[in-house]
C-alpha cells in the first residue's frame, strides 16, 4: 500500500463524510480516526477480530470496504494487501479520477484476420525473396502531414513500402484519416513517422526484421520504445483502439497488441 493508495482511501473517507483533511497520502491521526469511524459503521460486515488488528491492517480493510461499495471485486475483507486488493485500489483510483472504471484491456483481443493473405514471418524469404536485395518499392502518399520522428523538420509526403502491401497501406491510411482527422492525428502523435523500409536485422535478435522487406512501419518511436509495455507505451491507450482495428482489419499485426512490446511497430506479416 503506497501513498497513492492512501490518497484513494482519503478521497473515499472524504466522500463518506468522515474525513475533511488533505489528500496527502499520509496515514496521520485524522485519517486513522476516519478509518475508525468508518469501520465502526460497517462492523457487521467485518470479521469479529477486526477490532484487534494493527492500524495498517485496519487501513487496508477500510480501502477494501471502499472498493466493495463501488462493486469492485476485491476479495475477502481481511485487511491483507495482496494483488487483488492492489488491483482493486487502482480501479477505485481510476474511478475517482475519471468517473469511470479503466478500459478492460484484456478484453481488447486483437483481430486475427488475413484478407490480403500476408505471409508468415518464417516464409518471408520464400514469398518475397532475399532481404539483402532491395524490394520493389512504391511510395504511398499519406493523407495527413508526416514528420520524421528523429528530425521533425523533415516531412516525407508518403511511405515507401513493398509494392505488395501498398494498396492495403493506402486503404489503412485513408480510413485512419477519415476517422481521426488531421488535428487529432497530430495530438495523438501519429504524424511522427518512424520509418518503413530498412535493411536491418531485428533489434535484440539475429533474424531479419520485417522492415528489411519494406512491409513494416514504425510510429512515434520516442513514446513507444521497444521494451515498453502497455503501462508506458502511448499507442497502447484506448484512444488508439480504432487505429489498431483499422490495421487489423487489413491483416496487419501490431506487436504491441499481440505481444505487449514494440508498440511502435505494425507489420504485414503474421508472427
Ligand atoms: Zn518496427
Amino acid at each position: 500500500m503506497n501513498k497513492t493508495d492512501v490518497r484513494t482511501l482519503q478521497q473515499y473517507l472524504r466522500e463518506n463524510g468522515t474525513y475533511s483533511g488533505k489528500l496527502d497520502g499520509i496515514r496521520g491521526p485524522r485519517t486513522r480516526a476516519a478509518v475508525g469511524a468508518t469501520l465502526e459503521a460497517h462492523a457487521d460486515t467485518l470479521p469479529e477480530d477486526a477490532g484487534t488488528w494493527s492500524d495498517r491492517r485496519r487501513t487496508v480493510v477500510c480501502l477494501q470496504l471502499a472498493c466493495r461499495e463501488r462493486k469492485i471485486e476485491v476479495g475477502p475483507l481481511d485487511g491483507l494487501w495482496g494483488p487483488q486488493t492492489e488491483y482493486a485500489a487502482d480501479v477505485l483510483a481510476t474511478i475517482h479520477r475519471t468517473g469511470k472504471p479503466p478500459v478492460p484491456w484484456r478484453d481488447q483481443t486483437p483481430l486475427d484476420v488475413n484478407p490480403n493473405g500476408w505471409p508468415r514471418e518464417a516464409e518471408l524469404r520464400q514469398v518475397l525473396g532475399s532481404p539483402t536485395r532491395k524490394p520493389p518499392m512504391v511510395v504511398v502518399p499519406c493523407p495527413w502531414k508526416l514528420a520524421l520522428a528523429w528530425d521533425l523538420n523533415t516531412c516525407p509526403t508518403g511511405i515507401g513500402c513493398h509494392e505488395r502491401v501498398a494498396d492495403s497501406l493506402a486503404r489503412v491510411l485513408d480510413r485512419v484519416y477519415d476517422h481521426y482527422g488531421p488535428e487529432r492525428l497530430m495530438e495523438l502523435g501519429l504524424h511522427r513517422y518512424g520509418g518503413c523500409y530498412n535493411k536491418r536485422r531485428k533489434r535484440g535478435g539475429t533474424a531479419w526484421s520485417t522492415h528489411a522487406w519494406g512491409i513494416a512501419i514504425d510510429w512515434d518511436p520516442a513514446h513507444n520504445k521497444l521494451k515498453w509495455g502497455r503501462d508506458r507505451a502511448h499507442l497502447a491507450g484506448a484512444e488508439y483502439d480504432t487505429w489498431w482495428q483499422i490495421w487489423e482489419e487489413e491483416g496487419w499485426v501490431s506487436l504491441g497488441r499481440t505481444r505487449n512490446f514494440d508498440w511502435m511497430h505494425v507489420q504485414a506479416a503474421k508472427p
